[in-house]
This record gives structure tokens, C-alpha cells and sequence, in this order.
């Protein structure tokens, strides 16, 4: 029987989580779906001096709201809690030894002044990347070049110490990842890495592989900022004897700036208009952290869901299909379909997705949207009319707030007049017209779009006065601006007596 899928999102609480690991989350989610697996959330909380108060409650209320559902995680409990790293603080330590015991590992006393001093002798002798590995251990304080009876006492002593990776000097270590195929890294480029640190925490790297195991994680689907880990992570396994169970690796491509150049970052948001956060993050420390999110911008979960999904993956040639439900992308996803190059970041694709999504929900859905901004702004409406309203603006709109936006010309009688259009538009052809529909409207007792049109059309004839050319300022007068939704609708939801009374005062103000 082939084994069960069990994937695992392991998002460190350093602040708010960002879109690419939201991404990250989704193809979990989705593979673990698509293959009748399970989708398990870890907190890898072990480096203590990052914690931010508040980021596993924004990671869980984000996930939630993209509607990624756990089946173990720290809030719903599973068969290897806890899934907190922290909590499982006290299982790592024997891992470490294990591996010390077996001449994998070893024990490093060197103090922070010795490791500097280290550094600073190989940038004097142009080592290109000075670090801790099988050349340099050599010359540094650990328990390969102590003899046994001092290490012994340092650590009777309560000396600090970490516990070090004990890399060989000459191996390759290869490695399939699913999406980048075979990777080849010499061991000779992989430093001696930390496993346990001296306040007795596992490093993230002996940390994650060890819950994967235990974990019984079968696929490792994360960003490619740890691809440059995946090798060391390799050695681990194969150390720890566990090379038969080491979970497949995919590394999902980087998120580029709009630009295409260098990787997407909270900074471009902000440069751009845009955030890169799911939900809105407010950090109470770091206040310039803080910033708003994808939800509070007006995006729907769905168009989110379906403009991340797509930022790396694609349903395959020949498939014009861009709208997908969760349930659709679960049905359609593959690995084999993430590409390798990064993908640029491109907001108005977001925008076009929400566009979709608001014009596919009922009126009546979407009227509630506008009622709360006229509630905000103190304005009431009969629901018959903002009905009308929305049905005449949905084509229109982009996020939920354009329905108030750019229908605010209907709630209130418009005072000034954009001045672009005044300058180009208002003249006396635009207010012989104006007049002469005031004429005739007056004499009508109520109008419907299609009657409007026919007054305007027969008004317009009468005076010889082509159509095309003072539409435009016929709108400037009625609301205050030079494009919007059809006059004739707009003209009809307004009202006789509103017109007229938009009419006149636009021949006063205007002159
Ligand atoms: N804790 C790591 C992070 O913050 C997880 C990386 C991994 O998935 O192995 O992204």
C-alpha cells in the first residue's frame, strides 16, 4: 500500500506572515488534498531572540481565512503533539547526542571572541567564506581537538557549548528535488553547522529534521530560501539512519519584485500601493511593521486563493481556465506543474481575479458591502435603491468599497465639478442642451431610463445638437465628474426632481 501523504507548513512566529509563505501553505494544502493526505502545521519557534508576541494567533487567523484547513496543528491537537518546536523542547537533546556518540556531531566550546578571532584570521588570509568546517575545527576548541578528560570537565563544569554538525570534508551529497531536479553540493561548501545551541534550544536545521521524522513527514514543500539547507538536512538523515523514510523535497520558486528584480519584499509594497500581507498585522513593538493586508484592501478569499495559486503553478498547456475554486485547484494540482523561475508580482492579476469574483456575487451580497460605507458615512438609502445602484455599478468595481466610491455622486447632490471636464467639456452647445432638457423634463411626471434617453434624443434633434457632443458635459452636471456608469440608469435611479434640481444648480454654479 502506498504510504499516506503528510505534509507540514512550518512557519516560524517572527511577525506577520508573508504572501510567499501563505503561497506555501496553499500547495501544501492542495498536494496533501489532491493525494488524500494530511496537512499538519508546526511552529518552529526555537530561535527564542525572534519571537514576536501575536504572530501564531495572525499565521492561525490568516490560514483560516484562506480557508486552509489543518488536520494537526497546535490549535486542533494530532497524533505527534505538540506542534510547537518549544514544547518539544526537551526530545531534541538526545538526537543531538546520538549523533556526538556516533562520531557525527561533536561538542564546541569556542566563546564568542575566539569564533571572531577566527573569522577575522581567515578574512586576512583570503578564505573566501571563512566558516566552521573540517579544515578550520581543527584549530578551534571542540571535543575532535580537547583531549577527552577536559571536555569531560568543561561539560561537568557547566561550561556553555553547542553541539556541531561534524561535516565530512570530501563527499557529495546529492539530493531530487521534485521540482528542480538533481541537486549536486560538495561537501567542502557546507559548514559545520550548530545543532543545539548553548541555552540547551535545537537549532532550526536539527529541529526540522528530526520532527519530520517523527512527524512522518513524506513531502518537505517550501520556499527555495532553504534550498542552500536542503543538502545539510540530507546529511542529517542519512546520519540519524533514516535515509529510507527522508521526505521528498520541492522547493517552490521565489516571488519577484514587479520589477523582476530581486525578491519581493514588505518595502515594495509599500512603494507600490500594495501589501504583501494576508491580513491586516498590527505589531505593537515595531509599529513601522506593521501594515495592511489583502483582506482589509477588499480582496476576496477566493480571488486570493486563486491569484496565489498562480503565482508558480499553472493547470498546463492548453487549459484557458484562470477562475478556480479551492475544490477545483485541489482536483487540478500537481507538483510537476510549479515551474523553476521565479514569478513576478503582478498586483492588477490580484485585481482582475477580485474584479472577477465580486461580479459572480449576488446584488443583494454585494449591496451589504456598500450599506456598510453608508452607514459610515452617516447616509441612508432605501434597499430598493442601492439595489438598483450596485446591479448598475458591479460591472464596475474592483474592490467593495468602489461600490460607495464610485457611486457617491448618487448619495450626494454634487457641489463642485471636475475641473478637467468643465475646461474641456462645458459650453454654451453643453447648456443650450442642459436648458432644453429641463424644458422638457418638467413636463414629464416620472422617467425610466429608456424614456429619459428618447426626451434626450428628441431635445437634441430639435436643436440640432449632436449627441456625442455634449453627453459628456450633460454628465459633468448631474455628477460632478466625466465618466461613470450609464447616464440614462444613473438618470433614472436619481429621480425626476433630482435631475432637474442637478441641472439647475450646475447652470448656476457654472455658469
Ligand atoms: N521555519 C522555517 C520557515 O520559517 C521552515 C522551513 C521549512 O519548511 O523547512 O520558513
Amino acid at each position: 500500500m502506498e504510504k499516506q501523504v503528510r505534509v507540514r507548513f512550518a512557519p516560524s512566529p517572527t511577525g506577520a506572515l508573508h504572501i510567499g509563505g501563505v503561497r506555501t501553505a496553499l500547495y501544501n494544502y492542495l498536494f496533501a488534498k489532491k493525494m488524500g493526505g494530511i496537512m499538519i502545521l508546526r511552529i518552529e519557534d526555537t530561535d527564542q531572540t525572534r519571537f514576536v508576541a501575536g504572530a501564531e494567533k495572525y499565521i492561525q487567523e490568516s490560514l483560516e481565512w484562506c480557508g486552509i484547513k489543518l488536520d494537526e496543528s497546535p490549535w486542533n491537537g494530532g497524533q505527534h503533539a505538540p506542534y510547537r518546536q518549544s514544547e518539544r523542547k526537551p526530545m531534541y537533546m538526545a538526537y543531538a547526542l546520538r549523533l556526538v556518540e556516533e562520531g557525527n556531531a561533536y561538542y564546541a566550546f569556542d566563546t564568542p571572541e575566539e569564533l571572531e578571532e577566527m573569522r577575522t584570521r581567515l578574512e586576512a588570509a583570503k578564505v573566501v567564506s571563512p566558516q566552521y568546517n573540517a579544515i578550520t575545527r581543527t584549530q578551534m576548541k571542540n571535543s575532535l581537538t580537547l583531549p577527552e578528560d577536559e571536555v569531560k570537565r568543561r561539560l561537568a563544569s557547566g561550561e556553555p557549548y553547542v553541539i556541531r554538525l561534524k561535516v565530512p570534508r570530501k563527499e557529495e551529497v546529492r539530493l531530487q528535488d521534485m521540482i528542480r531536479g538533481w541537486i549536486m553540493v560538495h561537501s567542502s561548501a557546507i559548514d559545520d553547522k550548530v545543532l543545539m545551541k548553548s541555552d540547551g534550544m535545537p537549532t532550526y536545521h536539527l529541529a526540522n529534521v528530526v520532527d519530520d521524522h517523527l512527524m512522518e513527514i513524506t513531502h518537505v514543500i517550501r520556499g527555495d530560501e532553504w534550498l542552500p539547507s536542503a543538502p545539510l538536512h540530507v546529511l542529517l538523515y542519512k546520519y540519524f539512519g533514516w535515509e529510507d523514510t527522508m521526505p521528498q523535497f520541492a522547493h517552490l520558486p521565489v516571488l519577484l519584485k514587479p520589477t523582476g528584480e530581486g525578491k519581493l519584499s514588505k518595502r515594495d509594497g509599500d512603494k507600490f500601493g500594495f501589501s504583501v500581507f494576508p491580513l491586516q498585522y498590527h505589531d505593537p513593538e515595531n509599529p513601522q511593521n506593521s501594515s495592511s493586508g489583502f483582506r482589509e484592501d477588499g480582496y476576496t478569499k477566493e480571488a486570493f486563493i486563486n491569484f496565489l495559486a498562480f503565482l508558480g503553478w499553472n493547470p498546463g498547456q492548453g487549459s484557458q481556465k484562470e477562475m478556480f475554486s479551492m475544490e477545483e485547484l485541489i482536483e487540478a494540482f500537481s507538483i510537476e506543474r510549479i515551474g523553476k523561475a521565479g514569478i513576478k508580482f503582478d498586483i492588477n492579476k490580484a485585481k482582475w481575479y477580485n474584479q472577477q469574483y465580486l461580479k459572480l456575487k449576488s446584488t443583494t451580497e454585494l449591496t451589504e458591502f456598500l450599506f456598510i460605507d453608508l452607514k459610515a458615512n452617516h447616509l441612508v438609502c432605501e434597499q430598493s435603491k442601492a439595489e438598483k445602484i450596485t446591479d448598475l455599478l458591479k460591472e464596475r468595481i474592483v474592490f467593495p468599497t468602489d461600490l460607495y466610491k464610485e457611486g457617491i455622486y448618487f448619495f450626494k447632490t454634487p457641489t463642485t465639478y471636475d475641473p478637467e471636464i468643465v475646461k474641456s467639456r462645458w459650453n454654451d452647445e453643453v447648456k443650450t442642451a442642459l436648458n432644453g432638457i429641463k424644458e422638457a423634463l418638467s413636463l414629464e411626471s416620472e422617467i425610466t431610463a429608456a424614456s429619459v434617453k428618447e426626451l434626450i434624443h428628441s431635445v437634441l434633434e430639435k436643436l440640432g445638437i449632436k449627441m456625442g457632443k455634449v453627453m459628456q458635459g450633460v454628465r459633468l452636471a448631474i455628477t460632478g465628474v466625466g465618466a461613470g456608469a450609464d447616464l440614462m440608469e444613473t438618470m433614472a435611479i436619481l429621480g425626476k426632481t433630482e435631475v432637474l434640481k442637478r441641472i439647475e444648480l450646475s447652470l448656476k454654479v457654472l455658469g
